[in-house]
């Protein structure tokens, strides 16, 4: 492998240089002139656009609509609800000069939407029968992270999708940030093959403003957790802060109750970190931009009739619905085609050379386990073909769900959370008193945080937010009387 082409570093040894290595390589994202934004290529803006065509099919067969709202949001809607300025105070970019230099009309980029689209469904909504009212918008948006930024985890543009719904009732609004949840959940789980954990995030971590914040959390290689979606149930806060009213089947004049959701391009750093190891990236075939690729193997004297047959091998998968790659490219060694798509993750290569096509079969190798099997009939493997990629998809799943498993501890004791966090990170199960500052004593010694609240299946969701205890036990911090279980861990 060339030094250009491979990565140099290991994944165990130094997990976070691997990770920018393999983001260039591998050709998802690069680095741009503006500091803390990235350009993402076009391998990974076609992943972010499959992610995006899934999700906005379940968005839609499920009631929302799509809209778009201006980039710039006026500072009087920005702090019409005082929290979210409060907020997100620091990460808030303002536009310096306007052109027209007015006071009044000072304009924020937006961090995210609530203000404009809340203010919009003011206007919009007067009757009881507009309501739900689902708005979903894909866009960018930015917030000036003063910490250090990495492609797709941590920038300060990014892209993602924000959904905005207004209900009639309280319960309305609640089922509708589980099921946004819920489908946040089976995009990682079944289309990422990432095992995740769904709960809430404690009250002083909620979003501002929001009557509780709903999260789902995944666990990296390294033991650290990424917040990969967030649904949150607004309440009535922002519908009376910008009073959105309707008249209900009596004519009576309610308030709205809202929620807001999203998901972004975040997700691709889980999916790298989650999956890659030392060659490169390893892309789960539901997701992969390109399933499989065929690799056509041949000397000067056969190389029209490999090419031939290789060509139709890709032709074959391309009418199954696959997405497939004919590499074709004559200036390029076989071994260092292998190797380019080994390092953007490719699930499954296919080799093609004059054994094959005087057998009428293939060679295939799987990107995940590296399994090779030589001469398979050609007609039953594209029988087969989308078979053998459930097979990986599930495969990585459940080694991903194993590694999960393992790494949630519990733990009874200050001393213990602090010792497990040091000695092997992971998820640190703990009962906990509700209180903030029996985080911030872990938090403090260790940069681990309490990053959800995991849901309990006996527990209904206005239980789990409620003052009363309905756990038995002590909180493991400060002894008090315990409200929840608490999963504390390092996050990105
Ligand atoms: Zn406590």
């Amino acid at each position: 492998m060339t030094q250009e082409l491979g990565v140099t570093v290991d994944k165990h040894k130094d997990v976070h240089e691997w990770y920018s290595e393999v983001v260039r390589k591998a050709e998802l994202a690069d680095y741009s002139p503006v500091k803390g934004c990235m350009i993402i290529k076009p391998y990974g803006m076609r992943l972010w656009e499959l992610i995006k065509e899934k999700l906005d099919g379940k968005f839609k067969a499920t009631g929302a609509q799509n809209a778009y709202f201006p980039l710039f949001i006026p500072s009087d809607l920005l702090e019409k609800e005082s929290e979210i300025v409060e907020g997100f105070d620091l990460e808030v970019a303002w536009l310096e000069e306007d052109g027209e230099k007015d006071q009044d009309q000072r304009l924020a980029i937006r961090p995210t939407s609530e203000s404009i689209i809340t203010d919009y469904m003011s206007d919009e909504i007067r009757s009881h029968r507009q309501l739900p009212m689902q708005l979903n918008q894909w866009a960018n948006v930015v917030r000036w992270e003063v910490s250090d930024t990495r492609p797709f985890l941590r920038t300060r543009e990014f892209l993602w999708q924000e959904g905005h719904t207004a209900h009639a009732t309280d319960e309305s609004a609640e089922k509708e940030v589980m099921m946004r949840l819920d489908q946040y959940r089976e995009m990682i789980e079944e289309e990422f093959a990432i095992p995740s954990i769904t709960g809430y995030k404690p009250e002083h971590d909620k979003f501002p403003g929001a009557k509780y914040t709903s999260t789902i959390e995944t666990l990296m290689p390294d033991g650290r957790s990424i917040q990969s979606g967030t649904s949150h149930h607004l309440g009535q806060h922002f519908a009376e802060a910008f009073d959105v009213t309707f008249e209900d089947e009596n004519g009576d004049t309610q308030t709205a109750h809202t929620t807001s959701w999203g998901f972004s391009t975040r997700v691709i750093g889980a999916i790298v970190l989650a999956h890659g190891d030392d060659d490169g990236l390893v892309m789960p075939p539901n997701i992969a931009p390109i399933q499989a690729v065929v690799v056509p193997i041949y000397q000067e004297d056969n190389q029209e009739e490999v090419e031939e047959y290789a060509e139709k091998v890709a032709e074959d998968l391309e009418e199954k619905g696959l997405r497939v790659e004919y590499d074709d490219r004559e200036h390029r060694t076989p071994g260092y085609k292998f190797n380019e798509w080994e390092l953007k993750g490719v699930p499954l290569r296919i080799e093609v050379g004059p054994n094959e096509m005087e057998d009428q079969a293939v060679t295939t190798v799987r990107r995940d386990s590296g399994d090779k099997q030589m001469g398979l009939d050609r007609e039953q493997f594209i029988d087969e073909v989308e078979q053998r990629l459930d097979e990986i998809q599930k495969s990585m799943y459940s080694e991903l769900e194993d590694y999960q498993q393992e790494n949630i501890r519990e733990a009874t004791s200050k001393q213990e959370i602090l010792g497990t966090i040091g000695k092997s990170r992971g998820y640190v199960k703990t009962k906990w008193c509700g209180k903030e500052g029996c985080e911030t004593e872990i938090k403090d010694q260790v940069a681990a945080e309490i990053v959800v609240l995991p849901f309990e299946e006996d527990s209904e969701p206005e239980q789990i937010q409620g003052d009363e205890d309905h756990l038995e036990g002590e909180c493991a911090v400060c002894g008090d009387s315990a409200k929840r279980w608490a999963y504390f861990a390092k996050n990105y």
